[in-house]
Parts: C-alpha cells; structure tokens; sequence
C-alpha cells in the first residue's frame, strides 16, 4: 500500500515536471514551439533521417503586410491574428509535425518523413483555410490575412537544418517579390 502511494505520488509529479517543461517551451500568444527547442527537436529528427534515409521537409511561413494590419488595425488586432493563425496549427496536421513561432509573424513546420511535395499541399491548404477567415475587429467589421511560405526538403535541398532553413528562407523572399499569397517549393532562380 505504502508502495502504491509513493507510485502515484511520482507520477503526479512526473505531470508537473513534463507540463512546466511543455509549458516553457511554448511560446504564450501562439501556443506553439519557441525557436529552441524547435531547432532541439529538428535536429533529433534530421538525425533520424539520415540515419534511415528517411524524408523530411520544412516550410517557413510569413504573414503577408503584417505592419499594415498593426497600422490599420492596431497591435491588439494584429496580435489576435497571430494567436488564431496559432490554434490553426495546433489544430492541423499530426502530433509529430513539429510547429514553431520562429518569431514575430513568422512561423515554421517540419513534416517528419514527409517529402517536399506533401510540405506544399499540406501548406497550400493551410493557406486556403487562413485566407478564408474573417477576423472581427474591435471597431467593426473584420479583417483578412494572407501568407507565403517557402519549403525545402532534406535531403534534397541539403544536409543540415542551417541549409535547409535557409533555402527555406530564399524561396520565402522569391514568393514576396512574386506578389505574396502563395508557397514556393522550386526556385525559379537559375542557378
Ligand atoms: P511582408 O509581406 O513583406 O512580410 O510585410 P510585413 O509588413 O509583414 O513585413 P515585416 O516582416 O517587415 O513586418 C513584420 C511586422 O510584424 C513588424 C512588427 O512590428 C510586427 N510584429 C512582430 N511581432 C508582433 C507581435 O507579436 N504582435 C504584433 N501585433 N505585431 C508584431
Ligand atoms: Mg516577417
Ligand atoms: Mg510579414
């Protein structure tokens, strides 16, 4: 009995322990990963992939004319678009599908074991789904957001997360100068 009791004691404070620790992971408007321990977990899974010759790809996503929301709206609005846009990634995709506030309005999903192709639809419905939401706005009517993301895939477009982020990144800026609203998963750059 004493056995028993001293059991459920550890586990409750197993609980604690692996909810302070999610907790402090998470950054507190979005809900989700904060950069670090982001960038821990990728690097768990780019081991397991090459090691198993597995995929995985990566999408870099940013709110299109972020400051003109805040200008327009105030920050409060412009907050509450990045705490939706952070529910609808928490809602979507699967448990190992890693979601990171890479910062501001900024954001980053790695798709374990998936491919670069799977990155961009799953993204493109993301978009979809983001575009289509009115946003109410504390003076009247509502509001809407769009994104553009750039997607890279291991190993294809590199070997470490460095590389991939940043290919990430460079297709993120071609889709902004392209006009925004969209993802790009093949530079159209020649290289
Ligand atoms: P682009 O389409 O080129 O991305 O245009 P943009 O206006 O989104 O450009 P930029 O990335 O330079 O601007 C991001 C802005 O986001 C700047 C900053 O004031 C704002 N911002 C960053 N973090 C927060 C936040 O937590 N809340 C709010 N409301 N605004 C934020
Ligand atoms: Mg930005
Ligand atoms: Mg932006």
């Amino acid at each position: 009995l004493v056995a028993e009791e001293l059991w459920a004691r550890l586990h409750i404070r197993l609980d604690q322990a692996r909810f302070l620790r999610e907790r402090s992971d998470r950054d507190s408007l979005s809900g989700l990963l904060l950069r670090r321990p982001f960038l821990e977990a990728l690097d768990r899974y780019l081991a397991a992939a090459q090691r198993d010759h597995g995929a995985l790809s990566l999408a870099l996503i940013d709110i299109d004319r972020f400051k003109k929301i805040n200008n327009e709206h105030g920050h409060l609005a412009g907050d509450a678009v990045i705490a939706r846009f952070g529910q609808l990634l928490r809602q979507r995709f699967r448990f190992e599908d890693l979601r990171c506030r890479w910062g501001g309005e900024e954001f980053m999903v790695a798709f374990s074991g998936q491919t670069g192709d799977f990155a961009e639809i799953a993204v493109k419905r993301l978009l979809d789904e983001f575009a289509s939401l009115d946003f109410e706005i504390a003076t009247g009517g509502s509001l809407r957001a769009t994104f553009t993301a750039g997607v890279a895939h291991h190993p294809h477009d590199g070997p470490s997360a460095e590389a991939l982020i940043r290919c990430a990144d460079d297709r993120l800026y071609e889709g902004k100068k392209a006009g925004r609203n969209r993802v790009v998963r093949w530079s159209e750059r020649l290289t």
